[in-house]
């Protein structure tokens, strides 16, 4: 966390405040900062998720909040694209409804979705990310069709930031009705911190089905450090020079890749989008059988050694290198790193 963050944590938890109070206004400052008309926080996104799932079916209504996960008599039924389950919607289950799949993986239709539609669906569901497939339907599309019956469309965006402008993109420009963020992956705000935006009424039905009332997100408590921890966040966020972490994730691809491709078996190439769909370069390592080190050996000598490095191996001779979590200078570590790792003997 970048030390604004820190500090508002730190500041946060010296004092006692009225947890709905610091929602509420947490809440106003965030939804001005991402141009939305209402936001608030949540205790990740996945968190996020199940809270927007339950303002979609109880809305703001008591008896209704309280029930939760028993659905009996409510709209129980949320509309999800086949290709987009992931393990990520154990979330909008476990407030009690049932998944509607529509589609397949060789495409979905509007026909598919428009037959999905019933009196007891409660929303439909879009999981942006490496799940989107060429055959889904456009989001657009979606949103429309939804929006035709009263429906509201929620998008999981957790891990789509970069671009900044996907803070307001999917429900400003697009419509859909909310948009999830993760507090704790790109925004670097606290690890159990969400970021819910959109509709007034359903982000005021998010907090009244969320902590520090009795309900079906109490259990998900997002403490008064971690909603300080977001804003000051997210405010570091949007006035960020974008522009320039990305010719500096540019330049240490470049660096990695001309000084990789002279070890004797590797080649480095930039890859892009990276395994998030983001719009930043990483790069792609292939590790030749003619290589003197293998490709497995090499990342288990990457995870042992001193620093530890983290790689994502990609099919059967690839390793992805991903600069996005890196601060300035580290690029160099991990550079000498896999030099040693890939040097030597086998
Ligand atoms: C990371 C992620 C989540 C969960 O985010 P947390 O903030 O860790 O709860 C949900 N959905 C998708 C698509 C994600 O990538």
């Amino acid at each position: 966390m970048p030390p604004q963050v820190l500090d508002a944590m730190a500041d946060a938890a010296r004092s006692f405040v009225e947890l709905d109070e610091l929602q509420r206004l947490a809440g106003e400052r965030l939804a001005e900062l991402t141009r939305n008309e209402a936001a608030c926080v949540s205790s990740g996104a996945a968190a996020g998720l199940v809270l927007a799932t339950a303002a979609c079916v109880a809305g703001g209504d008591p008896a209704a909040i309280a029930r939760l996960p028993d659905v009996e008599g409510l709209k129980d039924e949320v509309i999800v694209h086949r290709t987009h389950r992931n393990g990520y919607d154990h979330a909008v289950r476990q407030v009690g409804v049932r998944l509607v799949e529509i589609g397949c993986a060789e495409g979905t239709s509007l026909a598919d979705l428009e037959a999905a539609f019933s009196a007891r669906t409660a929303a439909v569901f879009w999981f942006q990310g490496a799940m989107c497939t060429p055959g889904d339907l456009p989001l657009r599309d979606v949103i429309g069709a939804a929006h035709a019956r009263g429906v509201p469309v929620v998008v999981d965006a957790a891990a789509q930031l970069p671009p900044v402008e996907n803070l307001w993109r999917f429900t400003r420009e697009l419509g859909a009705d909310l948009a999830v963020f993760s507090g704790g992956k790109d925004l670097r705000g606290p690890q159990c911190s969400g970021l819910v935006v959109g509709r007034r009424d359903l982000v005021r039905a998010c907090v009244l089905n969320g902590n520090p009332n009795h309900s079906i997100g109490r259990p998900m408590k997002v403490g008064k450090e971690e909603i300080a921890g977001l804003v000051a966040a997210v405010d570091r966020y949007v006035h960020l020079d974008h522009a320039a972490r990305e010719a500096w994730c540019e330049d240490v691809v470049a660096h990695w890749n001309e000084s990789l491709c002279r070890l004797p078996g590797i080649t480095a190439v930039r890859d892009f989008p990276n395994e998030a769909g983001q719009p930043l370069p990483w790069t792609l390592v292939t590790v030749d059988p003619s290589a003197p080190v293998g490709r497995d050996e090499i990342v288990r000598r990457l995870d042992e050694g001193e620093p530890c490095v983290k790689v994502a191996p990609w099919r059967s001779s690839g390793i992805h290198l991903n600069p996005m979590t890196l601060e300035p200078g580290e690029e160099g570590v991990v550079l000498a790193r896999i030099i040693e790792a890939a040097s030597g003997s086998a």
